[in-house]
């Protein structure tokens, strides 16, 4: 049986925050710890501008980090993704995808499954378990780069719907871009939705300055109801009309994602209605070849990878009504890095 007690995490709190957990305690101490955590140092040991009884009050009292990586991956084309161990027993996943340029991509997980239920999505299938907080959001960051040095971007596209934790999710990215920590520009942040109305329309009116997602996958609605239950709550043009209002506020370019499933969303029709969704919105869409899960499908057909000259087809056909397009290589496969499989390792034990 585990003894330890449980501490609490320092890594999810801003300096003010800290100051006010650790009181009384002076704010340049709180700027310190602050400063020291977000170099990467996991133990209070390590913090040697502070007094050794500071640091070992601190030991007593506190963690640094929440949890510890329990596996690491690493694929072919450099994608690590690591797992996370929980303090309550729970993993989770987050991957690091360098691209062509050599730069280091962070995706992030916001909850332990997800209640959203997508029909060709692995973490979909675990359901839900709970919302993860800052400093378990914050730590995934913090240990990606112990492994593989700096880390200019976040995607929050692992496990989980970011805007049913936006609270947690805001103060990680709070201090993620903290000028006296890493000081991580909220532009190099791109948080992703499956298109929960209300959410948006929150992280418009007081959430952070990140740019925004969407998997939208097909705007055709009987197709996009069998395949992402949210838009059953939340319809279409509700989806549309609160990103023409966040667009309006934030005055940046929105990404529709396009998970392609072969043969389902790929067809003429799709490209219609994705153009007809994106009229009157500065968007891009970003097209995904769907990652194979094995025993996922809609009314008993299992779903299969869209072929090369499919997925070529369907670019084509969006190009000719004028839209931005760009397409996501399969980065991470090899470890089941890939987005939509992570998840895929955490049942086997
Ligand atoms: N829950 C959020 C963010 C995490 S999912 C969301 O849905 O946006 C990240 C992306 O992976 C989404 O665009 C999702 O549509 C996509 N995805 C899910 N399953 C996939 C799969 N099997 N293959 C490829 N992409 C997948
Ligand atoms: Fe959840 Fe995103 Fe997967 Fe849908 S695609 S089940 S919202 S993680």
């Amino acid at each position: 049986m585990d003894a330890t007690p449980f501490l609490p995490a320092l890594s999810g709190l801003e300096p003010d925050e800290l100051q006010r957990v650790l009181a009384p305690l002076e704010k340049f101490r709180a700027k310190q710890i602050f400063k020291w955590i977000a170099r990467g140092v996991a133990d209070f040991d390590r913090m040697t501008d502070l007094s050794a009884a500071l640091r070992a009050d601190l030991a007593a009292r506190f963690r640094v980090r929440s949890g510890e990586v329990s596996e690491t991956l690493e694929s072919e084309d450099g994608t690590q993704k690591i797992q996370i161990r929980l303090r309550d027993g729970a993993k989770i996943e987050a991957v690091l995808l360098i691209d062509g340029e050599g730069r280091k991509t962070a995706c992030l997980s916001t909850q332990v499954g997800c209640p959203m239920r997508c029909a060709f999505c692995k973490t979909g299938t675990l359901g839900f378990l709970r919302n993860l907080d800052s400093s378990e959001i914050v730590d995934q960051f913090l240990f990606l780069q112990d492994a593989a040095g700096p880390i200019s971007n976040i995607v929050v596209m692992g496990m989980g719907e970011p805007l049913l934790n936006l609270d947690e999710l805001s103060k990680a990215i709070a201090v993620l871009s903290h000028p006296d920590g890493l000081g991580l520009s909220k532009r190099r942040f791109t948080v992703s939705t499956s298109g929960i109305v209300s959410g948006i329309r929150k992280l418009t009116a007081s959430g952070p300055d990140v740019r925004l997602a969407v998997s939208l996958t097909t705007a055709d609605r009987a197709l996009r109801e069998k395949l992402m239950p949210v838009t059953k709550s939340d319809p279409l043009p509700e989806l549309k009309a609160a990103l023409a209002e966040h667009q309006k506020v934030r005055e940046k370019r929105i990404t529709l994602e396009a998970v392609l499933l072969g043969g389902v969303n790929t067809r003429p029709e799709d490209a219609a209605a994705l153009a007809d969704f994106a009229r009157g919105l500065d968007i891009v869409i970003n097209l995904i070849p769907w990652n194979p899960v094995d025993e996922l499908g809609i009314e008993g057909k299992a779903f299969v990878e869209p072929s090369e000259s499919e997925v070529q087809r369907f670019e084509r056909m969006l190009e000719a009504r004028k839209l931005a397009v760009t397409r996501r290589y399969k980065k991470g496969r090899g470890v089941a890095g890939a987005c939509g499989q992570l998840g895929s390792t955490l049942t086997d034990d």
